[in-house]
């Protein structure tokens, strides 16, 4: 018997050393020591040994499977080992290699250029609101001093809609649905889109504007000047001559224009100023009384002042685009420039 289970031991010995698989291990080890294997095969003819072998013999069996049991788990260690630096070269990262490159989006000068101005602004302490590109006749008309047969309505090349509605011409109505819903100090900024029919390379249908709107007590006209000179110097840089030309607009009273010295040539003339020196920005004036009426405050109390001014137009002076339509083709050739 003990030359059966020594032979047992060899055998078991020689078949783990030709083990590569985990899976393999464990039928190795029900094969020899599990409860129907060929270690209980053999102990099961303890019966027939004489009462004095018997504990020699099953002492020898004992050491036997204790023997085999921590091979197996020797050889379970190593496989597992084996298995896990295959896995960890298969995944292995050089860090050496070139990263690939991710193609990062761009913002598009317009929203950057709307951003810049409206950062300037809040940073002024106005605050931001927006309105409805879908306005009726009195918003964008009517309330802010253009009734029906006013000769400023011609100027504007409105999109009409059939329901009596139309695309605002201006961002100007949000001045007037801020002030129906909260009393003064009102400090708006308002950046959107605007419609109008028109199209070259200096005019688009669709374009941006941003509107600035300040209504309180004692407002004056040279808080208008300074806010817009510094609004000018912080968005064309510190020495930027400014200019302002008296102008009219129906919802103003007075009335200017504001300009600023040809980005281009400084100021000594060139194409882009039309040999003037001078780049009209924007549109201001000192609220008219009539508008404030409108939205059912006292002229007399209340004074406010009011900008306006296209976005595409300063982003082409600030970029050198000549072309507007260059803003919509989407083209990222165009675009990853800025
Ligand atoms: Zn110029």
């Amino acid at each position: 018997m003990q030359s059966l289970l020594d032979a047992l031991h060899s055998d078991a010995l020689n078949e783990l050393t030709s083990i590569r698989q985990l899976s393999d291990l464990d039928s190795l080890k029900t094969l020899y020591l599990g409860k129907k294997g060929k270690l209980t095969d053999i102990l099961q003819g303890l019966g027939k040994v004489s009462a004095e072998e018997r504990p020699r013999l099953g002492q020898i069996a004992n050491t036997i499977k204790t023997d085999l049991l921590t091979r197996l788990e020797q050889k379970r260690d190593e496989l597992q080992k084996q298995e896990w630096a295959v896995q960890l070269q298969k995944e292995a990262i050089d860090t050496s290699l070139p990263a690939h490159r991710l193609a990062i989006g761009k913002h598009h000068p317009i929203n950057k250029t709307i951003d810049d101005v409206v950062d300037i602004f809040t940073r002024l302490g106005f605050s931001v609101e927006t309105g409805p590109d879908i306005e009726s006749d009195y918003y964008n008309f009517e309330a802010l001093n253009i009734p029906s047969d006013h000769p400023a309505r011609d100027m504007h090349d409105t999109f009409y809609l059939n329901t009596g509605y139309l695309l605002r011409t201006h961002t100007s109505p949000v001045q007037i649905r801020t002030m129906e819903v909260q009393q003064p100090p009102v400090k708006i900024i308002v950046p959107g889109k605007v419609y109008r029919c028109d199209a070259d390379v200096s005019h688009s249908p669709v374009f941006h504007q941003v509107e600035g709107l300040y209504v309180s007590k004692n407002v004056t006209f040279s808080q208008l000047k300074g806010t817009l000179e510094h609004f000018l110097r912080a968005l064309f840089g510190p020495e930027k001559s400014v200019r302002f030309r008296p102008s009219y607009f129906p919802f103003t009273e007075p009335s200017t224009e504001v300009d600023v010295a040809c980005v281009n040539c400084g100021g000594n003339g060139c194409n882009v100023c039309k040999h003037t020196g001078w780049l009209e920005i924007l549109g201001a004036g000192l609220v008219n009384r009539n508008v404030l009426k409108a939205v059912n405050l006292d002229p007399d109390v209340y004074t406010g002042f009011a900008f306006g001014m296209g976005i595409e137009r300063i982003a082409m002076l600030r970029y050198g685009i000549s072309d507007i339509r260059l803003f919509y083709e989407n083209d990222y050739r165009f675009l990853k420039q800025f």
